[in-house]
């Protein structure tokens, strides 16, 4: 299971501990052989090297479209070094055997990530290394490939190890690497053509991804986890930079997830905004003049739940609001981007995480969301609508005021990204009271209302937020019921998809009491 590495192919766009790589094969005796710049940089280096165009005959053409797509190359990675009729066939076209392929593709994802134009974008999908990589992978019980210089290091300590050679278990694991490097190539292809022609459905998109991150355990310590990445550049958890504390764990990143999926609902030039999340579930939403102050409201909304949070930022985070967070214990902030002061300020708390994305995530933009069920996958577009898109239309004789329609649409936001039943109190641009993942929403809406109690106690109001406050339902009202129970809270206004076999009953109710519905037409059912 030994096979002795004589020729070695080399072709790098990424050229980073190359020539060390070559050195240390050609010293053990192995030829080399390269292409265009990866061979200039070889030479330069002094090494011995072939260019791949004297053995094919045949130049590089089309400006490297085509270099090393040539039988004379692909024999000599494909052959099965002891079937006759194999070897037969090299003699015959005078292919010779390689043994070891190096090979980093064309930088698409990087090229993609950095916003490249679409000509450019499309001339860094690479064809022939993925080619040669395939090519090799396919024949590992005779080629050995390396698609990444993180195993440089393991070749060379096993070929020294097993004097020249190198044992299967290796070439098999490094084939299997070959594959899902090829695979997360294409992905990242493919996602990219679906996000350039705004394609949403789930057969233009790849499901799944590359292992980005091991993590030490799952929901729970004894679970197993990972974090797979499909090469979307969304701004979001799986792109964002950690600036400091541990790595993110599994419930950390669902949870950052879901608040920064959620702030993204809130465009910076609008003004500050800031989600407090907890159990994927939002426990304060707010706005507010200066970006502190949006995080001093959203933290009153349920200052108890805070504690170990997560906090979403829609903008650069400042020296004012880290002074701010850093008094309570907070797991992980994202935001877009932070200031120096503001990061020496977070600095002093060294196990928070901080997280920033460069940009916000566009709340409209396509994409697919998937869970698994047992035996599968359930997969979905993502819920892209938002309210301000929506025709909302006023079903009572009241007509909501200007504050109650901007406090509305406010917590009709915020129900898109709370766990059914959601009931939502919003007053200016603060959420009251957020009732989440009830299998009623009756409890829904009275849990939500005790919760403002409790916040205007420890706030020591003389009443609570929900008093002339407006409430957002994710779903219609079946019955009159929540609504009544959202009224005795002391909500003056209601936004619902409208849509219930009993519409009547409940406008019949809304209109008893004075208050203000709007139907949006449209729910956001998140189960
Ligand atoms: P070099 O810098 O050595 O000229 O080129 C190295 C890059 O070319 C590698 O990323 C490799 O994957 C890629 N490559 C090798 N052969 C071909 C080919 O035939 N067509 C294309 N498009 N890329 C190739």
């Amino acid at each position: 299971d030994l096979v002795s590495v004589q020729t070695a192919l080399l072709s790098v766009s990424d050229k980073s501990g190359i020539v060390e790589f070559a050195k240390a094969l050609h010293e053990m005796g192995v030829r080399l052989l390269s292409t265009g710049g990866t061979h200039k940089v070889l030479a330069q280096a002094g090494l011995p090297v072939k260019d791949v165009s004297e053995i094919t005959g045949f130049p590089e053409i089309m400006d490297g479209r085509v270099k090393t797509l040539h039988p004379l190359l692909h024999g000599g990675l494909l052959a099965i070094r002891d079937d006759e009729e194999h070897v037969t066939a090299m003699k015959a076209h005078g292919i010779e055997a390689i043994d070891l392929v190096v090979i980093n593709l064309y930088p698409f994802e990087e090229v993609r990530a950095a916003g490249g134009d679409y000509p450019t974008t499309v001339e860094n999908i690479d064809i022939g290394g993925p080619a040669m990589i395939r090519a090799s992978a396919k024949n590992h019980a005779y080629v050995t490939v390396v698609t990444d210089a993180a195993d440089y290091q393991e070749v060379i300590a096993a070929l020294s190890e097993s004097k020249g050679k190198t044992p299967y278990a290796l070439r098999q694991r490094l084939a299997a690497k070959a594959y899902a490097r090829t695979a997360a190539y294409d992905a990242a292809i493919s996602n990219w053509f679906a996000e350039a022609l705004s394609l949403d459905m789930p057969q233009h998109r790849v499901i799944g991804g590359v292992l980005k991150e091991k993590m030490r355990y799952g929901e729970n310590p004894h679970q197993s986890a990972g974090f797979y990445v499909n090469g979307d550049q969304r701004p979001g958890v799986a792109t964002a930079t950690l600036l400091q504390g541990k790595q993110l764990s599994y419930n950390n990143i669902n949870d950052t997830d879901a608040a920064f999926e959620l702030v993204a609902e809130f465009p910076p030039e609008q003004g500050p905004a800031c989600a407090i999340i907890k159990h994927a579930n939002p426990c304060g939403v707010a706005t507010g003049s200066s970006l502190v102050e949006a995080y001093k409201r959203a933290l009153a909304c349920d200052s108890v739940s805070a504690f170990g949070g997560i906090i979403a930022l829609n903008q650069v985070l400042d020296a004012d609001t880290a002074t701010e967070i850093v008094k309570l214990f907070t797991e992980v902030i994202i935001a877009p981007s932070v200031t120096e002061e503001a990061k020496a300020i977070i600095a002093a708390k060294p196990n928070l995480r901080l997280l920033t994305t460069g940009a916000l995530p566009d709340p409209r933009a396509p994409g697919i969301v998937a869970k698994t069920v047992s035996g599968g996958l359930l997969v979905q577009s993502r819920d892209n609508l938002v309210v301000e898109d929506l025709d909302l239309k006023i079903v009572t004789k009241r007509a909501p005021t200007p504050t109650e329609l901007e406090d509305m649409k406010f917590a009709f936001k915020i129900a898109k990204h709370v766990k059914s039943n959601a009931v939502i109190y919003a007053k200016n641009g603060q959420t009251a009271g957020i009732g989440a993942g009830q299998m009623s929403r009756v409890d829904s809406a009275r849990i939500a209302a005790m919760k403002a109690e409790d916040a205007a106690k420890a706030l020591g109001l003389a009443e609570p937020l929900t008093k002339g406050s407006a409430v957002a339902s994710e779903a219609f009202y079946p019955f009159a019921d929540g609504l009544l129970a959202a009224i005795a809270a002391g909500a003056t206004a209601v936004i619902q998809p409208g849509g219930s076999m009993r519409d009547e009953e409940v406008i019949a109710a809304a209109n008893e009491h004075d208050v203000a519905m709007v139907f949006t037409g449209v729910r956001h059912f998140r189960h």
